[in-house]
């Protein structure tokens, strides 16, 4: 199944959902706790980051590796996704010994046995589905994300049964609908919260980042400058949320306008800049109150790129409170 992919020593690497829950059953009647992260592949030091938190917990580590297509629309980057097992895999031996435990590669076959269209319309199977937190802010670019990642969460919870499991603050919106979904389906899970890694520059790690052409990653530091400057405004105390998504949608336009006159043949655009409360993720309209705290995510088009960040402000325990 894995030609030509080198395993480094001490990892168990499997494709097959029958042979892990088979190790993994032996870690549980060994009395070994299980730390789960579950990847779309193309591993960065966010990714990594996960992984030693997770070491940090528990006597184990495992993670998943799966590009999901039931979060992918029919016109997004499914095809041309970045899949680099091997490069993973180092990365991961690269971590150390006895850092990661185990690495899960199903089939999309074994994980999707009726079959997974990308059309929804078209789907059959069982869905998950967590109402309230999967509509707005990425929900609206994409409908049915948030669909497919409850789904794909909960069968690896299912597969992988972990006593605790590990997602990174950068997708702040996805953590506010698993946590939900852990509580509303009583998943026995702990869920851990990390926060978003970063260049040096400020723009935070993604696999997505590899698409950016070298006049693109320049302009993509423009979302990071968006949010930094609206957390400098909140600490001098402007806590107007539409004053402070106009001083960062300003910069984002100033980005765009640039990259116009230069006559590059691609554009920036804004997707949405949002201030949401970090409780139900409603937006905030008028002042953010500070005992609450809230959520300021953006998305930005650079070129066909689309880059999405966010940060907390006045939001204390974020695995509380998303
Ligand atoms: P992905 O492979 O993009 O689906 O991401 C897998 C996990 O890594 C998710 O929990 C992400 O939130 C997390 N992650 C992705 N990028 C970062 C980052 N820059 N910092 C921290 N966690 C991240």
């Amino acid at each position: 199944m894995f030609a030509n992919i080198k395993i480094p020593p001490g990892i168990r690497l499997f494709n097959k959902i029958a042979d892990f829950r088979a190790w993994r059953r032996q870690l549980l009647l060994d009395r070994q706790t299980l730390g789960y992260v579950p990847t779309m592949g193309a591993l960065h030091k966010g990714h990594l980051a996960l992984v030693t938190s997770a070491k940090d917990k528990c006597d184990h580590v495992a993670l998943t590796i799966f590009v999901n297509p039931a979060q992918f629309s029919p016109t997004e980057d499914l095809a041309t996704y970045p899949r680099t097992l091997q490069n993973d895999l180092d990365q991961l031996a690269a971590l150390g010994p006895g850092i990661t435990s185990a690495v899960l590669v199903p089939s999309v076959k074994e994980m999707y046995p009726g079959g997974i269209e990308l059309d929804v319309s078209k789907q059959k199977g069982t869905f998950v589905e967590v109402k309230g937190l999967s509509h707005q802010l990425e929900g609206i670019t994409r409908p049915h994300f948030f669909r497919g990642v409850a789904t794909v969460v909960s069968k690896f919870l299912n597969i992988v049964q972990p006593e605790q499991v590990f997602f990174g603050q950068k997708d702040v919106q996805q953590c506010a609908v698993i946590k939900a979904m852990i509580r509303d389906l009583h998943f026995p899970v702990k869920m851990n919260i990390c926060p978003t890694v970063r260049e040096k520059d400020g723009l935070a790690m993604s696999s997505r980042n590899a698409y950016l052409t070298p006049d693109q990653r320049k302009y993509a530091l423009v979302v990071h400058k968006a949010l930094s400057t609206i957390e400098s405004l909140y600490h001098s105390g402007q806590h107007h949320a539409p004053s402070l998504i106009d001083a960062g949608a300003a910069l984002i336009e100033q980005a765009r306008q640039q990259v116009q006159k230069e006559n590059l043949d691609w554009e920036v655009k804004l997707d949405y800049l949002s201030i949401n409360s970090p409780e139900d993720l409603s937006t905030i309209s008028g002042t953010i109150d500070q005992q609450e705290g809230c959520i300021v995510s953006t998305a930005v088009f650079v070129g066909k790129t689309r880059l999405i960040d966010n940060l907390l402000l006045d939001v204390s325990d974020s695995a509380q409170k998303i």
